[in-house]
């Protein structure tokens, strides 16, 4: 226990130094630190305003504090919080009932964030191949550069080694293979596999989206293995490539598919969905979360989803992303030196260094930074945009306008 039991002192003043005396290190925040936000506008302690395309990591599609959403927010917490899963509760059912009509699951598991809703996923799958075929069904294939959450089944699952080094013995029967590659898969995809779990878009390992003939292979390759093909829609759905969920683009429909992110628009919400058939194998007490489901929670979702799942706003997600690739082409192009293309879905975008700035993007997101614009990176040599879905015309010629000073400060260096 602590020795220090002033009280009041909860009230005094923080700064990016109490981070470092007092916070686990297992993150670098910027040197500020943000207030207020609202929309695509963000502002840190001493007032400096900035253009944020980071949407907190392609979580906050409606942007910072959407009125909508609050108002959905305050109005739940004004009647019921949280009641544990002895009872049910009407934002939850209204939030399965939509995303059931949406999307083609028949059936919803909530928890509170991605890598729990992968790890639902794939011990779904385990337990559904152990049903069916026997415990020696259990393989999961997966792709290297894919990122999957940090539980240490995830994190195993996810195809960086980086972020397992240290963790071992990792949970066994995993294998990656190149995204992608249809050969590859059909070599690793036996009898063996219970399930194959992949990103529509690869987020985190570099804003890479899949060829359509590659979902379309490991979709008749799990047909004929008896293997369940798991979509992690984690950041790449609730609208961000363009439909509601990447699937509906690419026409492959998988068994499972995990949602968060962007579903509570920073409220901590994600999901599972299946078919009926598959979710027979959690039956009761098979699985479970405390907060999973939570009604505030919920509500908020609710909110979301009405908002994005509307054929027009998703045709704006369309028309911003093509906006937002013709201004980074535009840039890409001015600095060829620098840049060697642009990739990616909606508005999932990357810009790719060349090969002589290898290892350097950071540089020009720190710049940017210094300019007042938030940029992210996917790796190292991927500067990534996934803006809020809300994002204007005018924040993309602002955006380009900061970039441009931001890269020109930056060369002359
Ligand atoms: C962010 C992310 C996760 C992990 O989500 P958490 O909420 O951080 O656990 C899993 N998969 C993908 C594709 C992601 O982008």
């Amino acid at each position: 226990m602590s020795a220090n039991t002033t009280t009041g002192k909860i009230d005094e003043p923080v700064t990016r130094q109490t981070f470092d005396d007092v916070m686990v290190p297992v993150f670098a925040p910027a040197s500020f630190i943000p207030v207020r936000g609202s929309g695509l506008a963000l502002w840190d302690q001493s007032g400096k305003q900035y253009l944020d395309l980071t949407g907190g990591i392609a979580v906050l599609g409606l942007g910072h504090t959407p009125p909508e959403i609050v108002d959905a927010l305050v109005e739940q917490a004004r009647n019921l919080w949280h009641v544990s899963n002895y009872y049910t509760n009407e934002p939850v059912l209204k939030l399965a009932r939509a995303l059931t009509e949406a999307t083609f699951a028949e059936k919803v598991f909530f928890c509170n964030s991605g890598g729990e809703a992968n790890e639902a996923a794939f011990k779904l799958a385990r337990k559904w191949a152990h049903d069916h075929f026997g415990p020696k069904k259990n393989r999961i294939v997966s792709c290297f550069h894919s990122f999957h959450g940090r539980t240490l089944f995830t994190v195993s699952v996810g195809g960086q080694e980086k972020y397992t080094k240290g963790f071992e013995p990792l949970p066994p029967q995993i294998d990656h293979i190149p995204f992608n590659d249809i050969e590859a898969a059909r070599a690793a995809i036996g009898d063996d596999v219970c399930a194959v779990v992949v990103e529509p878009v690869q987020g985190e390992g570099g804003i890479l989206p899949a060829d359509p003939a590659y979902l379309k292979a490991l979709r008749q390759l799990c047909d004929e293995k008896n293997a369940l093909l798991i979509f992690d829609e984690i950041q790449c759905g609730m609208g961000r490539t363009g439909t509601l969920f990447a699937y509906m683009d690419y026409g492959v429909v998988p068994d499972i598919m995990t949602s968060a992110k962007a579903l509570g628009n920073g409220f901590p919400i994600a999901a599972m969905l299946t078919t009926t058939e598959i979710a027979k194998s959690f039956s009761v007490g098979a699985h479970g979360t405390t907060y999973g489901g939570n009604p505030l929670a919920a509500a908020v979702a609710c909110k979301v989803l009405e908002i994005i799942n509307k054929p027009a706003f998703l045709a704006r997600v369309v028309e911003a992303g093509q906006k937002l690739r013709e201004s980074l082409e535009r840039i890409a192009a001015d600095y060829p030196d620098v840049f060697a293309g642009v990739r990616g879905k909606g508005l999932m975008l990357g810009m790719v260094m060349s090969e002589k700035y290898q290892g350097r993007a950071g540089e020009i997101t720190q710049a940017a930074q210094q300019q007042g614009l938030l940029l992210l990176l996917a790796g190292y040599d991927v500067i990534r945009f996934v803006p809020a879905l809300i994002v204007s015309d005018e924040h993309i010629r602002q955006g380009e306008k900061l970039l441009r000073q931001a890269i020109d400060i930056w060369l002359r260096q």
